[in-house]
């Protein structure tokens, strides 16, 4: 759309003060605009009854003035101006802070539309600052801007009402008519114009559906495409797979989902036209690291250095002292390589990886700075990396001669998910447990049984063992909660005074959570209050409670992440979920967590209570940034995926003429990745 060359000045309305709001916003050109889609609307046309408003909604009442605006100061010196409006159910107070203007504005006798939100106190209802419309004005849904200092709602309103209106008679549609009709979606131009000014609920749903779709699409044919770029030569290919001779090394024996794992790795590393990038996706406890350990080994033994990075220090010590173990009677070179090492440990490391002594490697980031370099790398393994991005993994495939990348992780992701999250990876799934592994015990109790919880973590601690106590992740500012360092200090004082706590939350410095962690690894600390930082790379067999507060506010496969660090020894564990929630949704949800310890069966039930959004919202996948995907349901997240599969076999690469739209869209979603293999 040439739209995109149009400045955004250019709009009646916007001078220079206003473009640099808007550029402020992400907002450059009047193509850019119309892309801008609305954080929210309200809805005009559904009006409530005074009599039936309920505390805390959001609603649009239609009332007349029913008496004079009473005025004055509040004690912070704010002028403040009140009056009531009725409709034939009630009445409702309606009260304005520094709006001297407001008794000009709205006529005592006359009727309009408000809309805010309402409170409702045993009958007394009042709105603060409710935005109004004459009653006759044409009754609709608005859509309500992310705005910025200086910049309102009408302002931008005006702007992509002009844009709309610029749209030339036909625009080009990045889905092809066929498509479009193949799988019931609306034009481009209907989506644009009705995510923007909805003529009704329904339209909006349809216009919404449709861009879902497409943005989804997009990301879907890029990350295909993304990984069919890496499907070049194997330059590190084996010649023999050394697995048996792994497994006879282990003190147990192998799981069939394992056994499977490993074979689809050796597969690709055998196969001469292609470099393994495989992601292997299994429950915490499902024993990855020695998968990674078996394939890392066979590479050994063909001739190759392998690395193992995780992602703290402590876990690469974890990791290197189990290799090290197994390794113990076999002419393997190892070595440990983090940041807090000594220097002249370091150099050491790195000297042996640089001529090749060294075959094996553990460490952290340090792994893949420049500074280290390899004589002969030819595999790269990633722990609990999950949050890696795209160009990230990019980036490690270029170090050394094209190594081969295995990236592994505990979050279970549905399977519909996980194909578009790590479109460019293959994935084998471990779902299954090693054999003899006690299940935790889960219970939901209200806070008014809390202290009976806390005495229980209180007895089992006198036995000997550890505990977690989770609060949730405090944003400044964010109501009563309790930062974790008060929460801790609270605990300290009323129940645990005779024993040592230790805290954890994300605003400490790497090295502090370190010592903490360590200090809780080695039993000097008991009870650990924390954030949810702990979600990965502690492994402490002897902690076997937990106890996760406010458990509403998590997401249930966070909650599995957390409760995955207790039950990881032989003694029975349990986990206690606090909420005082009365939702349907958060208590279905919580039931959930009490019925099942299968991460997948959780992650399924996660995406189909909460949706897909959380997943490519504020989380990390290394994604690039999507505009619109976080109001995706799983039919959309389905839809898109089956509109994918046509599309590749309809036009191998997108050659067909008709996508060339398409094509046009994934290569600027994905320009922002660093990417530059899609062409
Ligand atoms: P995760 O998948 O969470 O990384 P780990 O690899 O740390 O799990 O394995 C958890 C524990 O299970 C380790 O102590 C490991 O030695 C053990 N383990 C792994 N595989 C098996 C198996 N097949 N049988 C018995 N124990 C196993
Ligand atoms: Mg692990």
């Amino acid at each position: 759309m040439s739209l995109y060359g149009m400045k955004i000045e250019e709009l009646s309305g916007i001078g220079k003060k206003r473009a640099e709001l808007f550029k402020k916003l992400g907002v450059f050109s009047v193509g850019e605009l119309l892309n801008f889609y609305p954080r929210t609307y309200e809805d005009w046309s559904e009006i409530t009854d005074i009599a039936d408003v309920e505390d805390g909604a959001a609603v649009c009442i239609r009332a007349s003035v029913h008496s004079a605006f009473q005025s004055g100061f509040t004690k912070t010196g704010k002028y403040i101006a009140k009056t009531i409006v009725t409709d034939e159910t009630g009445a409702c107070e309606l009260i304005y802070f520094n709006n001297k203007y407001i008794d000009r504005m709205l006529i005592n006798g006359n009727t309009y539309r408000f809309f805010g939100k309402a409170s409702n106190t045993f009958g007394n209802v009042s709105m603060i600052a409710p935005t109004f419309s004459p009653d006759s004005a044409s009754t609709e849904v608005r859509p309500v801007y992310n705005l910025t200092s200086g910049l309102n709602n009408n302002t931008v309103v005006n702007a992509v009402k002009q844009a709309i209106n610029l749209m030339p008679e036909k625009i080009n549609d990045p889905l092809p008519e066929k498509l479009r009709e193949k799988f019931s979606l609306c034009d481009l131009k209907y989506a644009i114009k009705n995510i923007h000014f909805p003529e009704n609920m329904k339209a909006l749903e349809t216009a919404q559906k449709r861009l879902v779709v497409e943005e989804l699409l997009v990301l879907n044919l890029g990350l295909r495409s993304l990984k069919s770029h890496k499907r070049r030569e194997n330059m590190n290919a084996l010649s023999k797979d050394y697995s048996d001779e792994f497994e006879s090394l282990l003190p147990f024996k192998l799981t069939n989902a394992q056994k499977n794992a490993i074979k689809d790795c050796i597969n690709d590393i055998k196969n001469p036209e292609i470099t393994l990038n495989r992601l292997v996706q299994g429950d915490v406890g499902s024993g990855k690291t020695v998968v990674a350990g078996s394939v890392c080994y066979s590479m050994i033994k063909n001739g190759f250095q392998t690395a193992f990075m995780a992602p703290t220090e402590i876990l690469a010590e974890q990791h290197y002292n189990s290799f090290k173990e197994i390794f113990k009677n076999i002419d393997i070179n190892l070595a440990l390589l983090t940041g807090s090492l000594k220097q002249s440990e370091k150099d050491r490391v790195r000297e042996s990886l640089k001529n090749g002594e060294t075959d094996l490697v553990i460490g952290t980031h340090a792994l893949i700075t420049d500074k280290t370099e390899f004589d002969n790398l030819g595999l790269v393994v990633t722990d609990e990396q999950h949050r890696f991005g795209v160009a990230q993994r990019a980036k490690l495939l270029s170090k050394g001669n094209s190594p081969h990348l295995l990236v592994m992780s505990a979050t279970p992701i549905p399977r519909t998910l996980g194909l578009i999250i790590f479109g460019d990876l293959d994935i084998s799934i471990i779902d299954e447990l090693p054999p003899g592994r006690q299940e935790i015990d889960t219970l939901l109790i209200g806070s008014d049984k809390r202290v009976r919880a806390l005495n229980f973590i209180k007895k089992e601690i006198a036995r000997g063992r550890q505990a977690y106590i989770v609060c949730p992740l405090v944003e400044e500012g964010e109501g009563d909660l309790a930062s974790a360092e008060e929460y801790a200090a609270e605990l300290m004082l009323n129940y645990f005074s005779d024993i040592p706590v230790g805290i954890l939350h994300g605003k400490m410095k790497a090295c502090e959570k370190e010592e903490v962690i360590r200090n809780f690894a080695e039993n000097k600390i008991k009870l650990l209050v924390a954030t949810t930082v702990i979600e990965v790379g502690i492994d402490v067999k002897n902690a076997t409670i937990m106890m996760i507060e406010n458990a509403e506010r998590f997401g249930l496969s966070q909650l599995h992440q957390l409760r995955g660090r207790v039950g990881r020894g032989s003694e029975k564990s349990y986990c206690i979920l606090v909420s005082d929630s009365t939702t349907e949704n958060s208590n279905e949800r919580l039931k959930t967590m009490c019925t099942t310890n299968d991460g997948f069966k959780i992650a399924d039930a996660d995406l189909k209570l909460r949706g897909p959004g959380d997943f490519f919202g504020s989380r990390q996948h290394g994604l690039p940034e999507l505009k619109i995907s976080s109001l995706a349901d799983t039919k959309n997240l389905s839809l898109s995926q089956k509109i994918a599969d046509y599309v590749m076999k309809d036009s191998q690469n997108l050659r067909d003429d008709a996508y060339r739209g398409l094509k046009a869209e994934i290569n600027r979603l994905f320009k922002t990745t660093g990417d530059s293999t899609l062409n």
